[in-house]
């Protein structure tokens, strides 16, 4: 197959782009490289790299099979950093995908987030359950675009009868997270490597479920042989406070950090946990990696790049 993947020098859209090619497909990756970095794409001679802001264009010559629209800023930090470009690649972004898999004939796959679900009401999060989302808070900019490109995503599928998937990804860490990227996992880790204090917001009862990368990379390529086109939850359905996050990340990295307390930011999601029962049923897929195992693996990586950045 020859794959198109927005977002493939970013995070989860680059260890996508390992898959197909360790599977013997041709991919096209394509990012702006706001948050992607282009040391994360491997040099392979089924690779091809694409410099694009795909909320403006994407131009991709010759035969496609899929579009895999994973770009976006994704971390809250950058919703005050990058809120335009986040709510330009979600529905522009969006629909130029859409585009371009309708010219080509070629299925749809969205990257969608549990942020959808907002602030929620509904516990776990099931696929049914509309959202608790505030339109116009800091978060908004990527709720809001998210739900949009569902939206646009689903009418393209109703009205032009393009072949779509949709994922809503749950808090999802492995490596190439950029340790600066401000999530809780990198920054816990970090400050824990080098003595800084780990920083918990709120009173550190707010609750998150953790997937390590490979199982959300198996959910993915189990969704591309299944014919089902409404979303699907993948993540870990384990959940844990993040003030007990912040204690497990210390005693594995055997740090002696101090826990202090920072200001919740705006709108910050009180519970999260994924029901992953759409997953089970229709993708024979559930997560392996438990948070502690995901852990050490991310200790020793980010060892080894806080190393290489001389920290
Ligand atoms: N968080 C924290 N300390 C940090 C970073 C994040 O306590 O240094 C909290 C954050 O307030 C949230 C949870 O950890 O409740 C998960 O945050 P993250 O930024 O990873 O992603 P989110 O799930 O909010 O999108």
């Amino acid at each position: 197959m020859r794959i198109v993947i927005t977002g493939g020098a970013g995070f989860i859209g680059s260890h996508l782009v390992d898959m197909f090619l360790s599977l013997g497909h041709d991919v096209v990756a394509i990012d702006n490289l706001i948050t992607g970095k282009k040391e994360n794409l491997t040099v392979h001679k089924n690779l091809t790299f694409l410099d694009q802001n795909v909320y403006k264009y994407i131009e991709v010559d010759g035969r496609v099979d899929w579009v895999m629209h994973f770009a976006s800023p994704a971390s809250p930090i950058d919703f005050t950093k990058y809120p335009i470009p986040i709510l330009k690649v979600g529905s522009s972004g969006t629909i130029n995908a859409l585009g371009l898999a309708k010219a080509k004939s070629a299925k749809f796959f969205l990257a969608s987030t549990s942020e959808v679900y907002g602030n929620p009401l509904e516990h776990p999060q099931k696929e049914t359950y509309f959202g608790n989302v505030d339109p116009i808070s800091e978060r908004s900019v990527y709720d809001e675009a998210k739900r949009f490109a569902e939206a646009v995503t689903m009418a393209y599928h109703r009205f032009h009868k393009t072949d779509v998937r949709i994922i809503r990804i749950f808090n999802t860490y492995g490596p190439r997270m950029r340790p600066e990227d401000g999530r809780v996992i990198s920054n816990f880790i970090s400050q824990a490597l080098t003595n800084k204090s780990i920083t918990v917001y709120g009173n550190g009862t707010q609750t998150r479920s953790f997937q390590y990368i490979s199982d959300l990379i198996e959910g993915v390529l189990k969704l591309i042989d299944v014919k089902f086109h409404e979303p699907i939850n993948l993540g870990n359905p384990k959940e844990y406070t993040i003030l007990e996050v912040a204690n497990i990340v210390k005693k594995l990295a055997g740090s002696n950090s101090e826990i202090v307390f920072k200001p919740l930011p705006e709108g910050d999601p009180a519970r999260r946990r994924p029901d992953i029962t759409r997953a089970k049923q229709i993708l024979k897929w559930e997560p392996k990696v438990t948070l502690e195992e995901g852990l050490k693996k991310m200790i020793e990586y980010y060892k080894s790049v806080l190393q290489f950045q001389g920290q």
